[in-house]
């Protein structure tokens, strides 16, 4: 009865695709804090989501939206209204001694230090993104690449289809790879697409990232509430 939904089935991953889009929030804030906007709704019912929500994935239209508790309950691995929805899991976990041969990631053709990896449910296929100034760019992984970069590491075999990512970072000298939920990948081209100036990204962009990683190895915001 009282203010009813707004249609925001019209604008499914609306808030995160704002994220994407919004200019830098100030201080350097971790990823968790970028997106702390207090007016943050559940993107299937339109209910307030407090800070450290679940996110989930549109399969066909490869967003990812806000969930409330109840939502995430009920869509969390549903196919519903013509969707198919897919609960993004919690774990991230570091591949120590992780490497990836300088050949190999020449023949990925990623022009930048930073990349995920994402293997499609529907096709099999691996792609890998990366972010960039305008936002991620995608393309397609050959086979035998991806079972080179993943020889001796089943963990890789293991990935969830959709909405868990191999993420690389080996820009600047770093030398990282870690298997996280596709929103961390969406914050991290955010932070890139929000803080990139001129033609290498700048010390801004830099801190961003280092933050980024290094939050990485701390709790999970969601953590807290188990
Ligand atoms: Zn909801
Ligand atoms: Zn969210």
């Amino acid at each position: 009865m009282t203010g009813a939904a707004p249609g925001v089935a019209d604008v499914p991953g609306g808030r995160l695709r704002a994220l994407l889009e919004r200019p830098a929030t100030g201080t350097s804030g971790t990823p968790a804090a970028a997106e702390s906007a207090e007016d943050e709704r559940c993107d299937l019912c339109a209910e307030p989501v407090p800070e450290g929500h679940r996110h989930m994935l549109d399969v066909q239209q490869s967003s990812v939206l806000c969930t409330c508790g109840p939502c995430s309950l009920l869509f969390g691995q549903s196919t519903a209204g013509g969707r198919h929805y897919k609960l993004l899991p919690e774990r991230r976990t570091s591949l120590e001694g992780f490497r990836i041969d300088g050949m190999l990631w020449a023949r990925l053709r990623v022009p930048v230090g930073l990349a995920f990896f994402v293997r499609d449910g529907a096709s099999g296929e691996v792609g890998v993104g990366y972010p960039s100034p305008l936002g991620v760019t995608r393309s397609a992984v050959g086979p035998e690449d991806w079972e080179e970069l993943a020889r001796g590491y089943p963990e890789l075999a293991e990935l969830a289809d959709d909405v868990e990512a191999l993420l690389v970072h080996r820009s600047d000298g770093a030398d990282e790879h870690w298997i996280v939920p596709l929103d961390d990948c969406y914050r991290l081209a955010a932070l890139v697409r929000t803080h990139w100036r001129g033609l290498s990204g700048g010390p801004e962009v830099r801190e961003h990232i280092e933050a980024f990683f290094a939050g990485l190895a701390g709790p999970s915001p969601r953590s807290r509430t188990s």
